[in-house]
């Protein structure tokens, strides 16, 4: 069965989903995306999605190209006409296409829009949950608005790549404080030796406030385990009980190494685990 994909008002097979050479996004990176998890063929946290990517587009000064129920009724024929169970399904937003010039077309130009879905293998991510990844440390080179989702990635590619030929996983950014931003496509937790759970916060735009990172919060509070949301240190990272990653492609998914170093034992750690299990009592799905 070939995949299909939406591309500005089409239902298409993926090979022929194509977007014009001069889409901004193509150009420029003059776009926006957001990732759901889908489960048992439901959209997990759609409404929080939503919002995140209403937020983003406003930053940006990018129109929504059609109202967010039309988007929520897009996205399940996607989900439907590739028969995704368990997956994810992505969404990009530009602005549009024009003729190449760096200041917002004008007269304005309709935002494009394009839903891809995958399916993903529910086996492989439990297994690997159950062994756990390893991430290296690379500075963080990217912009100050890191807040904004956008589909300008080139730091996080070349991070993962540079993770990847380590023989890790993820790459974790460190900012000139020596402090951990986020993961290149995850936020970034530690559990210290006292048993408190420790995230950055978000107010400063120097993560993205991940979806599953707030869903996480509730289900931390109901486990009644303390949550402290301050920057922590590589060396901090380094000396944790547990670490672990989020995202709404892999849920909680433990970190067992940092650089080479072992993270307490080295295995996944119970809090990860359990963090993982419970998830999905907090999130919302539809
Ligand atoms: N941080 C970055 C840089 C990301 O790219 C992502 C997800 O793509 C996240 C954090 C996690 O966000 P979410 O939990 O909403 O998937």
């Amino acid at each position: 069965m070939s995949r299909i994909a939406y591309v500005n008002g089409r239902y298409l097979p993926m090979r022929d989903a194509k977007v014009h050479v001069e889409d901004r996004g193509y150009q420029f990176a003059d776009g926006v995306y957001e990732v759901c998890e889908v489960r048992g063929g439901q959209l997990i946290d759609e409404r929080r999605h939503v919002a995140r990517l209403k937020r983003s587009l406003d930053e940006l000064r990018i129109r929504m190209p059609m109202s967010f129920a039309a988007l929520g009724i897009v996205l399940r024929e996607v989900l439907a006409r590739n028969r995704i169970g368990y997956g994810i399904v992505y969404l990009q937003i530009t602005r549009g296409v024009a003729r190449r010039d760096h200041a917002f077309p004008m007269p304005e130009v309709a935002p494009s829009l394009v839903v891809t879905a995958r399916a993903l293998s529910r086996t492989r991510n439990e297994a690997l949950a159950a062994k756990g990844i390893a991430v290296a440390s690379v500075p963080d080179n990217r912009w100050a608005r890191v807040d904004i989702k956008t589909i300008g990635l080139l730091p996080n590619v070349l991070a993962r790549q540079a993770a990847i030929e380590q023989g890790a996983r993820d790459a974790w950014f460190v900012d000139k404080q020596g402090a951990v931003t986020e993961g290149a496509s995850t936020n970034a937790w530690i559990v210290t030796q006292a048993g408190t759970v420790v995230t950055r916060p978000a107010a400063d735009h120097a993560i993205l406030c991940g979806i599953t990172r707030m869903v996480l919060f509730d289900a931390i509070k109901a486990r009644g385990l303390a949550l402290e949301e301050r920057a922590f240190t590589l060396e901090e990272a380094y000396a944790a009980r547990e670490a672990f990653v989020t995202a709404a492609s892999q849920i909680v998914l433990p970190v067992v190494a940092i650089d080479g170093r072992p993270i307490g034992d080295g295995k996944p750690g119970p809090i990860a685990t359990a963090l993982r299990r419970e998830f999905h009592r907090y999130a919302e799905a539809g």
